[in-house]
């Protein structure tokens, strides 16, 4: 029999305990958590802000006693470990009723997460400016909004957990302002991209402010007054802090255990640490990018999950590695979905791959379902692949349905080094009220596969603003053009094309242009048929263009 001892009680260090309690049944599990609740849902408590999850037990997934019970883990609670002692296997625990004790292990796991960042800006502490990520950061939040009757609210970050904040506080009717110091919000997907969710979240009554970080916040008789780089102030009744968070590792580094740059604990793909008697798992960790093999540090609940269970794999003998994180993500905007898997093109660049040299992509507007069957919605779907075709390094999608399961598909197949090809391959079940006879990812695998092999070319999205040269040939009928029309674009509808070709002029750059895309494929392909030569298709069509222009 054994001891293993887990620190932290909520992703990664409940799903350890549980997982090593099927596999040793004669194990002592004791599993410290320093706040009073364990394996509570993180990821639902901006609903439960919300209200739209309304009854506050329902976050609480697996109780203290059902952990006691059902799984025979000593489970303390309010109990905090402080340091841990290599040498005589032991860690120290102050309660928060004050007493103090060590414990011994044989094994240790570290699972003490992330905490949200708190830079050192004036008035950073000042109460009225809160983070959410505990429940009681909730209880704190929800009970703030209720005593005070918060009509105005600015939620400092643009990320995940910043959007689902301010679309929660919006809808408990909430004036709210969201201020990203950085060009775009939710920098896991590309400019071009999360431009599509700049226009919906404005078009839902929140303000947004881009490209303007936080000087100061200051209490004021009117409210809180944020004081941003450009000289502009925000005020209001209430501050939402979600820039972003930093591991947990300060008991790990204490220990003298190796962390890297940015304070995640090493580990190897056991997700052991260099001390062969401490495991770590979750965002307090390192992990292997799984598209570049390179170390990086991804705080996402999926991987803490299966972390925890490879830890406990491991300590009962299982022979269980961890083969890295790609990033796989959705989020709920408004009435936008938001979803990413692999790399996105920034992180491409980060690492010196050049477009049109070693990578490229293809952005595409495709319908949830069947457009015949109602309510079919378009999605716009981003893909960047090696030239050849040969590799997959990641998808984006935007739409308001059918972008989860895209994207797990798009995440599935990179998992299994699918490629360009594989992706027109892949067999997905279909009936008009789910997809179509060629899905999404399929599309996506065809426009992509044309693109390698060189029946058409993709402008990038703002092509058509940096070359001067280029010219956007819009082939889409009058009709569409009164409602939409593009300053400067040559107008020849598409069934027009070969009749008025010699209107063109060769030596001219063309982007094509259409609603969506496919009748600008098709006169990409006239044009390419009949000696064209500069030409390039704009991904996406007319509407991708609205929205990012
Ligand atoms: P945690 O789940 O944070 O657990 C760590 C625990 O360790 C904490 O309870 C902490 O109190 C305890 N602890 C720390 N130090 C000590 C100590 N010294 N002694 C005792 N106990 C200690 N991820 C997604 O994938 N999708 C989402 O939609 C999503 N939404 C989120 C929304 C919010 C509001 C938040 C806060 C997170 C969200 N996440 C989401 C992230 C996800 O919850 C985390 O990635 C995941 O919980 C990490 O698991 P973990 O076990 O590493 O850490």
């Amino acid at each position: 029999m054994g001891k293993t001892v887990i620190i932290g009680g909520v992703a990664a260090g409940a799903s350890a305990a549980a997982r090593l309690r099927r596999l040793k049944e004669n194990e002592e599990i004791i599993l410290f958590e320093k706040g009073e609740y364990i394996s509570y849902a993180n990821c639902g408590l901006p609903y439960h802000v919300g209200n739209v999850i309304e009854n506050r037990s329902d976050l609480l997934v697996t109780k203290k006693e059902m952990m006691e019970s059902r799984y025979a883990i000593d489970v303390r609670i309010n109990s905090e470990v402080t340091s841990i002692n290599r040498d005589s296997k032991s860690v120290h625990v102050v309660t928060k009723d004050g007493q103090e004790y060590d414990e011994s292990y044989d094994n240790l796991v570290i699972a003490t997460g992330s905490s949200p960042v708190r830079p050192a800006i004036s008035g950073i502490d000042l109460p009225k400016v809160k983070t959410l990520w505990t429940v009681p950061d909730t209880d704190e939040i929800k009970k703030y909004i209720k005593e005070n009757s918060v009509k105005s609210a600015t939620v400092i970050g643009g990320g995940f957990i910043g959007l689902e904040m301010a679309e929660n506080l919006y809808g408990l009717g909430i004036d709210v302002t969201i201020v990203e110091a950085s060009n775009q919000v939710m920098a896991p997907v590309d400019y071009e991209m999360a431009l599509l969710l700049n226009e919906n979240i404005r078009d839902n009554g929140v303000k947004l402010i881009v490209n303007d970080g936080v000087d100061s916040f200051e209490d004021t008789s009117e409210g809180i007054k944020v004081k941003l780089s450009s000289g502009k102030t925000v005020l209001s009744e209430l501050v939402i802090l979600s820039i972003g968070v930093k591991p947990n590792s300060k008991l790990a580094a204490d220990a003298g255990l190796a962390l890297n740059e940015k304070g995640g604990i090493i580990v190897d793909s056991h997700m052991r640490t260099e001390d062969e008697s401490i495991y770590a798992a979750g965002d307090v960790v390192e992990v292997e990018d799984f598209i570049f093999k390179d170390k990086t540090m991804v705080p996402l609940a999926g991987p803490a999950n299966k972390q925890g269970r490879i830890v406990a794999d491991n300590i009962a003998g299982l022979d269980s590695t961890y083969t890295g994180t790609q990033g796989s993500s959705v989020v709920k905007v408004f009435d936008l979905n938001v979803a990413t898997t692999g790399a996105n093109e920034k992180a491409l660049v980060r690492r010196g791959l050049v477009r049109d040299k070693d990578y490229t992509s293809v952005i595409l507007t495709q319908n949830s379902h069947a457009g015949y069957y109602p309510g079919a919605k378009p999605m716009i779907i981003k893909l960047l692949f090696s030239i050849d075709g040969k590799k997959i390094y990641g998808g984006q999608i935007v739409g308001k349905d059918g972008v989860d399961k895209r994207i797990d598909t798009l995440g599935t197949a990179i998992r299994f080094g699918a490629t360009v090809k594989d992706l027109t391959n892949l067999e997905l079940a279909y009936a008009p009220p789910f997809s179509s006879g060629k899905d999404p990812i399929n599309m996506a695998g065809f426009v992509a596969e044309n693109v390698v092999n060189g029946l058409v070319k993709q402008a990038v999205w703002n092509e058509a603003d940096t070359d001067k040269e280029s010219v956007i040939l819009d082939v889409r009928e009058q009709a569409e053009l009164d409602v939409f029309a593009i300053d400067g674009a040559v107008n020849i509808p598409l069934g027009q094309l070969r009749k008025r070709i010699n209107e063109l002029d060769k030596n001219k750059k063309y982007i094509v242009l259409c609603a969506i895309g496919v009748r600008a494929y098709n006169a990409y392909r006239i044009l390419a048929q009949n000696g064209f030569e500069n030409i390039k298709l704009y991904p996406a069509g007319v509407r991708f263009y609205s929205s990012t222009h």
